[in-house]
């Protein structure tokens, strides 16, 4: 889950780490009231959306009279910002950050993150702070420093010390640096953090260390160890899919193709996207509906599909562990009704029950002339999914049953 930069930079101060004064404002007069507040003759107004390279985009900028301040948090608060993370489609800023302007001597790069290779958590820092740090480990692969931390011992004074070193700070600043470096960790560590990103950590001009900018992601299956984390959570900043998917604990991703995918078990969720790949066609989406997948998941899981105005094509690919494939079909075919008639679904069912299954699925689109193509493996599923989504095949040649439904006139 990602937090934005007010909420991290809230977490970091409990921590007594050193972040510049402000507030949060979502409206213009608000943003007023809080430079007013902060006193001082300059501010940075900053968008809160759930992306970076704002600078670059028009979400940062510093101001240097209160008539500007309203006049850019008007500009600001609702804008659409377009980033290289948001994405072409932009995000909407419903918010903006008001902090005292900072004198920047010098900006450097901070981050931790948890390294699967090690599995460790690691720090990394440069010197080239402020610039994107793919772009660094590009350039100039040595001004990017790596360090693992041990689990057991923690970071450590001394390990904070060799990293501002390596980096070329002033020997002046090493402790403190080290000491910042251990307050970032601890906050990261107690809060199940994915990755914590200073970008950039500054010297001001009076030689003090301040964290200008924070980008925090947490562990969303360790919420439950942080209740005030997970209350943060901004449902403005999901796709209406995920917040749908997120209520009824689906697990949802939206992508860019055509083949809607229902799938139990997020192995097999994977496994479905690939065999699409390798028949020539695209996921629209990942979904894992969870091993227990019941009637009204699965109708669930179908709604939000649905919403997705690409799809062309559901690919329901479930197999019954826990769940019975009867139940699942009994379910495929309630949820069907509501799936317009230029929509295909494509079934493979397996497991406990499956013969069941099928039949309950063969006879229920028989009678009522839903469009349900049942599929014998994965495969051969995934086969049909494909060529009906690029208009390859035409349904009735797929499933003769369909029309004694056709003559019978149901929907
Ligand atoms: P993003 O990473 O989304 O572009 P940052 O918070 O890193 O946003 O801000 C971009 C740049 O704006 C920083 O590198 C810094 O130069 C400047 N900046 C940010 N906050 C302040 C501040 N409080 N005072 C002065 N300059 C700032
Ligand atoms: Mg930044």
């Amino acid at each position: 889950m990602y937090l934005h930069e007010f909420q991290a930079k809230g977490l970091l101060r409990q921590y007594g780490v050193p972040v510049p004064d402000g507030g949060v404002a979502s409206v213009a007069s608000d943003a007023l009231r809080v430079a007013k507040e902060l006193k001082g003759d300059a501010w940075v107004l900053k968008v809160q959306v759930h992306a970076g390279g704002r600078g670059k985009a028009g979400g940062v900028k510093v101001v240097n009279a209160f008539s500007e301040v309203y006049d850019e948090a008007t500009r600001m608060i609702g804008m659409k910002i377009v980033t290289k993370q948001t994405g072409p489609e932009g995000k909407i800023a419903r918010r903006i950050l008001v902090e005292k302007a900072t004198d920047i001597q010098k900006e450097i790069y901070l981050s931790f993150l948890v390294d699967r290779d090690s599995e460790q958590c690691m720090i990394i820092a440069s010197a080239e702070g402020g610039v994107e740090i793919e772009e660094v480990a590009k350039e100039n692969p040595a001004a990017v420093v790596k360090e693992n931390i041990n689990p057991v011992t923690g970071m450590g004074l001394f390990l904070g010390r060799k990293i501002a070193k390596r980096i070329g700070l002033d020997s002046s600043l090493l402790n403190k640096f080290a000491e910042v470096a251990n307050k970032l960790y601890q906050c990261f560590v107690d809060h199940d953090g994915m990755m914590l990103e200073i970008n950039p950590l500054v010297v001001t001009g009076d030689g003090e260390i301040l964290c200008l900018d924070a980008k925090m992601t947490v562990d969303e299956n360790a919420l439950y160890r942080h209740p005030k984390i997970a209350e943060m959570k901004d449902y403005g900043e999901l796709e209406p899919q995920e917040v749908r998917a997120s209520i009824f604990d689906l697990s949802y991703v939206s992508m860019e193709g055509n083949i809607g995918c229902m799938v139990n078990g997020a192995g097999l969720a994977m496994a479905t996207m690939d065999i699409i790949k390798s028949f020539g066609g695209e996921p629209a989406n990942f979904l894992d509906v969870g091993g227990g997948a019941d009637v009204n998941k699965v109708r669930e899981a179908f709604k939000i599909i649905l919403t997705d105005p690409k799809v062309k094509v559901i690919f329901v690919n479930i197999f019954g562990g826990i769940v019975r494939c009867d139940l699942i079909a009994q379910g495929v075919l309630t949820a069907s009704e509501e799936v317009p008639s230029d929509r295909h679904i494509v079934v493979r069912l397996d497991g406990t029950n499956v013969e069941e299954g099928r039949r309950i699925l063969e006879e229920g689109a028989a009678k009522s002339g839903l469009n349900i193509v049942t599929g014998e493996t994965m495969a051969d599923a995934a086969k049909k999914a494909v060529q009906l989504a690029a208009g390859n095949i035409e349904q009735k040649e797929e499933k003769p049953s369909t029309k004694a439904a056709d003559k019978g006139g149901a929907k």
